[in-house]
């Protein structure tokens, strides 16, 4: 029997197929779709946003050069290692179709983060997120079955159970990572609520026959948006029709340039629609994301609106954390109660995603409410301040898990230190493991890290900056569990690497 079988290969799945095998799980991801690639997947319509925090995930994990380089942008990524602070974002986006400068980010004031190899933000595709991962998976031995649709789970307290046709997969856990329709959510009795949509979204790789017509970037107009982006064929734009288009059904090309003749104001006219999607803001999470041997990850957990472009990085977010928690129950050595700290952790923070999705849409509605309320938020978004906030909120760099009192360090995304020898934190968390770091030059937690080798790579020696921090202890998904100033306290380090990692071997 395996250790866990993922439902679905999407970017999300594949990410936690990854962390399973990095942690030496057997691990089998059984997937729909009978051939990686899709023609949604490749530019335009693949196009995805990636924050800063999905950067510094695949950073971590070693996965940031082959990612840069499918995306296209291994030439200049925006970062710069070698700066004291993080460089300025390439791209922030916009908070309801209305544009961010990304000048007006005042990166000094995000809390601990110094520069490194991640962008503070890229663009990329889900063709090239899927490769990566695809690749990567199967040379840490997980083995991905295509053409396998899940039509079946059952669970007891040994196992569970995937059902495909005549085909039954036991695990010992199955996490389904398959999309915002999850059958695994509704199979293993899920509760998803949450909010009905407002407005029907378009995606198109289409060729317009007087482009000129329509303004570069987002703009919003008073029956909706429309978007033209520097990726070439792309358009999309958003109906305030209360979700009533039957998306069961394929635009139409008329359908399409009237929607867009509409939500423009202009006579446009689209030649050629070579793809189109649809999508809405219907917002529902389920009230928990494990059910005994279940659990859920990624779109298969929540749905929002992609404006923000955040469904994509909290699945991401939601792979990181999970991965470890679950590899370590698989290995026996988990702490009590570290597996329900996924849901505690994650659930919060799709939570603020949906109502960040939520709170665009009011603005957008086209009703005079509304545009009063865009003019004051145009206003506040002017300031630096305001475009800082928007920024520390779709970057992730204003996250921070409820773990408790402590330095206000903890909870938040580890800092990418760099000690005196070159070696970066990024280096060290390849493997998987915790990392506990030790800026002192009396090796003072030494001692204390013994016996938890298998779990924590204890490091020591000067960082560049190290924030005034003595020493810190780092959680495999790059959260900082514990830090000091001053001379490390031994003991308070134990508590929380026994709190993390369960008991040490000594
Ligand atoms: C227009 C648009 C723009 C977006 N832009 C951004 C952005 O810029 N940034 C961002 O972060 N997010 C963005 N998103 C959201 C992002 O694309 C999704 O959140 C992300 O793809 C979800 O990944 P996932 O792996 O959870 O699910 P999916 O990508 O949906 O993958 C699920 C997989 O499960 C498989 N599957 C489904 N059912 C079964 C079954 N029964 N058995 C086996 N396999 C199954 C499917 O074939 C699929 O491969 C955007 C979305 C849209 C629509």
């Amino acid at each position: 029997m395996r250790d866990v079988v993922i439902v679905g290969a999407g970017p999300v799945g594949l990410f936690l197929a990854c962390e399973l095998g990095l942690a030496g799980c057997s691990v089998l991801v059984l997937e729909r779709e009978p051939e990686l690639g899709s023609p949604w997947k490749p530019n335009p319509l693949g196009m995805r946003g990636l924050s800063a925090a999905s950067a510094e995930a695949f950073y971590r994990r070693g996965m940031l050069p082959p990612l840069l380089t499918a995306s296209g942008a291994d030439v200049d990524s925006g970062a710069n290692p070698d700066a004291d602070e993080p460089a300025a974002p390439r791209i922030v986006g916009h908070f309801a179709g209305m544009m961010l400068d990304p000048a007006q980010v005042d990166v000094a004031d995000l809390p601990f983060r110094l520069a490194g190899p991640a962008p503070e933000g890229m663009l990329t595709s889900l063709d090239a997120v899927e490769t990566v991962l695809s690749e990567r998976a199967s040379e840490l031995g997980v083995e991905i079955r295509r053409g396998v649709t899940v039509s079946g789970v059952a669970q007891n307290d040994e196992s569970v159970v995937a059902q495909a046709g005549e085909d039954a997969y036991a695990a010992r856990w199955l996490v389904g990572c398959d999309g915002g329709r999850s059958t695994v959510r509704r199979l293993a009795g899920f509760e998803f609520v949450g909010t009905e949509p407002q407005f029907t979204g378009y995606a198109m790789d289409a060729t317009l026959a007087d482009p000129e017509k329509l303004r570069p970037g987002f703009n919003l107009t008073p029956t909706g948006m429309y978007l033209r982006t520097s990726v070439q064929g792309y358009v999309g734009m958003m109906d305030f029709d209360g979700g009533a288009f039957d998306r069961s059904r394929q635009p139409t090309r008329d359908h399409l340039q009237s929607v867009l003749r509409r939500v423009s104001g202009t006579d446009v006219t689209l030649s050629d629609v070579r793809l189109a999607s649809t999508f809405t803001d219907r917002a529902m999470q389920t009230t928990t994301y494990r059910r005994g041997r279940v659990l859920l990850a990624g779109d298969a957990a929540h749905i929002h609106s992609p404006l923000g472009g955040q469904g994509l990085n909290t699945g991401i977010g939601d792979a990181m954390n999970l991965g470890w928690k679950l590899a370590a129950t698989v290995r026996g050595n988990a702490p009590d109660g570290l597996l329900d700290t996924y849901t505690r952790e994650r659930h919060p923070t799709g939570a603020a995603v949906l109502d960040w999705s939520r709170a665009q849409v009011a603005v957008m509605r086209p009703d005079p409410h509304a545009h009063a309320m865009q003019a004051v938020i145009r206003d506040l978004i002017g300031t630096r301040d305001g475009t800082t906030y928007v920024f520390g909120r779709v970057s992730g760099a204003s996250n921070r898990y409820d773990l408790g009192d402590g330095h206000p360090l903890v909870g938040r995304s580890a800092p990418d230190f760099r000690l005196e020898d070159g070696t970066r934190l990024g280096d060290l968390t390849r493997d998987g493991r915790g990392v506990a770091l030790d800026f002192g030059a009396g090796r003072t937690l030494h001692a204390s890290a013994t016996g938890w080798e298998h779990r924590i790579r204890y490091t020591a020696g000067p960082a560049g900056n190290p924030l005034g921090l003595s020493a810190v202890l780092v959680r495999p998904d790059g959260t900082v569990a514990w830090a000091d100033t001053g001379t490390p306290d031994r003991e308070a380090f134990e508590r929380a690497a026994t709190h993390w990692f369960g008991t040490p071997t000594k």
